[in-house]
């Protein structure tokens, strides 16, 4: 395995491997790595001839009261597990790699990017596109992988390599969890003991939803109710938002007759967690 950390380094490497005829699978991912990750690079290993991960801790995609300063940084634990699960190349820029002085362009995706999260996130979305499509650009993957975990993102980066007619395959793989439901994520760190216990609340909820969706409620202020109800049970937890939308365009729906995307984010003291489910309602 090969730590790369330049852009022209990483992209010579990928533009030999294709004149080879060799298939690359890419996973970016800001560091930290869990089950959730591994589970995207063993897909990419199934699928590939290489597999790319890029470390790249992106302090755009971060506002100003966020946690950028806090993140969890773990290059050489990343790097042991990454070469234990055969990955072929770590991508590892510094800031100045992936935005040199001068630096002016950003992708915008519409609409999509100022819902959910986005509301509460202003400019996280634009900055997340601009830089996937430079690390596209880096390492020119055949596919890429991404978590349902971060479902918004998925659909914002399905929608750019649409709309730009970019030649790769996305993926979007389910949501790793902990056995007691807890979708991984690196600011799970972040909790204490208790808040960690709390924490499950936002995988009960969404499965309380679940079941009634395909008891066949369908109201989403019924069900988001419920949800709130399950969530406030817990002292910790703090709701920036629960919303039901639709899987294009992420509008909320009035009643739910398709297959619709739940999506929470929720405060776990000071910690901000997010999860989803994608659920079909039962057919009468
Ligand atoms: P991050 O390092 O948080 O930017 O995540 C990198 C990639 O891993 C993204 O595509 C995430 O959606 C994905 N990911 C994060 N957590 C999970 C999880 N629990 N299950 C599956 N994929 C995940």
């Amino acid at each position: 395995m090969r730590i790369l950390r330049s852009v022209k380094v990483m992209q010579k490497i990928t533009t030999n491997l294709r004149k080879r005829g060799k298939s690359i699978g890419f996973v970016p991912t800001m560091g930290a790595l869990h089950a959730g990750h591994f589970s995207l690079i063993r897909q990419s290993r199934k699928e590939n001839n290489y597999t790319a991960v890029s470390i790249f801790l992106n302090p755009t995609q971060f506002g100003p009261n966020e946690d950028y300063r806090r993140y969890p940084r773990n290059l050489k634990a990343d790097a042991t597990l990454c070469k234990k699960t055969g990955v072929d190349f770590i991508f590892n820029p510094a800031r100045n790699q992936i935005y040199p002085k001068g630096y002016k362009t950003e992708i915008k995706i519409d609409k999509l990017s100022d819902l959910l999260c986005g509301k509460f996130r202003p400019g996280h979305f634009a900055a997340v596109a601009t830089v996937v499509n430079k690390l596209f650009n880096i390492v020119e993957p055949d596919t890429a992988y991404f978590g349902q975990k971060d479902a918004q993102q998925a659909i914002i980066i399905q929608r750019m390599v649409k709309d730009l007619y970019m030649r790769l395959k996305i993926k979007v793989m389910p949501t790793i969890r902990e056995p007691d439901g807890l979708a991984m994520s690196s600011r799970n760190n972040y909790l204490s003991a208790s808040e960690r216990r709390d924490a499950v609340v936002l995988y009960n909820a969404l499965e309380t939803a679940k079941t009634m969706i395909r008891q066949g409620i369908s109201n989403p202020s019924k069900i988001i109710l419920t949800m709130r109800k399950i969530i406030l049970k817990k002292k910790s937890a703090r709701i920036q938002y629960i919303n039901i939308v639709d899987l294009n365009e992420l509008k909320t729906v009035e009643k739910i007759q398709e297959k619709v995307l739940i999506a929470l984010a929720i405060w776990i003291g000071k910690t901000r967690l997010i999860d989803n489910a994608i659920i079909t309602p039962a057919r009468n």
